[in-house]
């Protein structure tokens, strides 16, 4: 990689408008699939830096193309969305922003998962490797898209023209900000992001007076056996040398003490990486529910509804080896392996729709020198407010020079004039 030098040289350039629009975006959010003006800057810099631009693709995403000749085809993928938080980061460009959720009901807004980080790294790199084009040659794809947080944003893109837009690209790269080291870049090859299900189950029982339990099917003490009886999912059925997570995170019956209700319902969140166990922990949910409620007697078969999906995020070997090889070439000590997340993203859906490889790195955003402090005082997993939480508030540098060099790095590997 002899471009090190100059991405060093150009992100001088780019550095200065980056932490202005960090700014202006994080005191802008935009919840998923309202993300209207943040594409709108969006479509505007890429048109600047001179790259033909398409808007609406699935709702308010905006792809970027660069075509510079024979060679690879490269993806660099940015989401936009932000979450229903109110900050509390106490950073002086803090959103105030409040809106009117889709069931019509007041809530803040607040970029607490970094995503403004992600574009702004995206353009800074859209930038440098427009200005740099005499060092590479193929096409370079940008791709912002909408709704990450809702896991349907991606996908919403592939389901309308984003593949008549795009041709099928070599490989694809994404990057999420984590609490870790700012200036860190951490790579991990294979499933690196967990596959997420959400599902709602609802039993039904017999309904009637608390004090005559005999005439009823109790579905608060059938659903209370599902419960306890899941327990065994991961434990029992899942190989020790596999992880997953089954949480009942809800559980609804009745409206009063002496009176047992006509039905239940749970909701469920499982979290698996490996598509096997996730179809398998999906399976035994199903069994395990319907077991339970034909102990019951119940009346009418369970309902299941599954919500919230978002796909396994698998980083193809090789990919991931090459890249962290040119992290390491350009980082040094400050490219690092990275453990597998319990968090799920909707990004490998792009991918997957053209057989892509791809790999999804992270990258540091906290204050180094305290994280310094807090390793050295044991405290790191208290210390820093993580993803979704009203304080988290990444150190805009070296973040984003990091990201925005990671980007550029993970391109040229493939792009640059041997
Ligand atoms: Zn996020």
């Amino acid at each position: 990689m002899g471009r090190v030098s100059d991405i060093a040289s150009g992100i001088a350039a780019v550095r200065s408008w980056q932490e202005d629009l960090y700014r202006d975006l994080h005191s802008h959010p935009e919840l998923s699939h309202r993300e209207q003006r943040t594409a709108g800057i969006v479509a505007h810099r890429l048109d600047a830096f001179g790259y033909d631009v398409h808007t609406g693709i699935g709702g308010t995403g905006v792809v970027g193309l660069l075509r510079n000749g024979d060679g690879p085809t490269v993806l660099l993928r940015a989401d936009m969305d932000a979450l229903p938080v109110r900050e509390a980061s106490g950073v002086p460009y803090a959103s105030t922003v409040t809106t009117t959720n889709s069931a019509g009901q007041e809530v803040p807004v607040a970029h607490a998962c970094g995503h403004d980080m992600h574009v702004t790294c995206l353009l800074g790199a859209a930038q440098l490797l427009a200005d740099g084009a005499d060092e590479w040659q193929g096409t370079l794809v940008t791709l912002f898209q909408p709704a990450e947080k809702t896991g349907d944003g991606a996908r919403g893109m592939v389901d309308d023209s984003l593949r008549d837009v795009v041709p099928k690209p070599d490989v694809a790269f994404a990057q999420h900000v984590l609490p870790a080291p700012a200036g860190h870049v951490g790579t991990h090859a294979g499933p690196v992001l967990s596959a997420a299900d959400s599902m709602r189950v609802t039993v039904y029982g017999r309904g009637g007076h608390g004090s005559m339990p005999q005439a009823t099917i109790d579905p608060v003490l059938l659903a209370s056996m599902i419960v306890v009886r899941l327990q065994g999912v991961v434990s029992r059925e899942v190989a020790p040398t596999e992880t997953a997570v089954l949480t009942v995170g809800s559980l609804h019956a009745g409206t009063k003490s002496n009176i047992i209700p006509e039905s239940a319902t749970l909701e469920l969140n499982v979290r698996t990486y490996s598509e096997q166990t996730r179809s398998d922990v999906l399976d035994a949910i199903r069994r395990i529910v319907a077991a339970e409620c034909a102990a019951s007697g119940s009346p009418r078969d369970p309902e299941f509804e599954l919500f919230d999906r978002f796909p396994l995020t698998d980083n193809d070997a090789d990919t991931t080896a090459r890249v962290a090889a040119a992290f390491a070439d350009h980082f040094g000590d400050r490219a690092v392996p990275m453990g597998r997340q319990t968090a799920s993203e909707d990004f490998s859906d792009v991918p997957t729709a053209f057989g892509t490889p791809y790999s999804y790195w992270g990258i540091g955003c906290t204050d180094p020198d305290l994280w310094q402090r807090a390793v050295a005082a044991g405290r790191v997993s208290q210390d820093f407010p993580v993803n979704h939480s009203p304080a988290f508030a990444p150190v805009i540098q070296p973040t984003c020079d990091a990201g925005t060099e990671a980007l550029v790095v993970a391109a040229l590997t493939w792009l640059a004039r041997s």
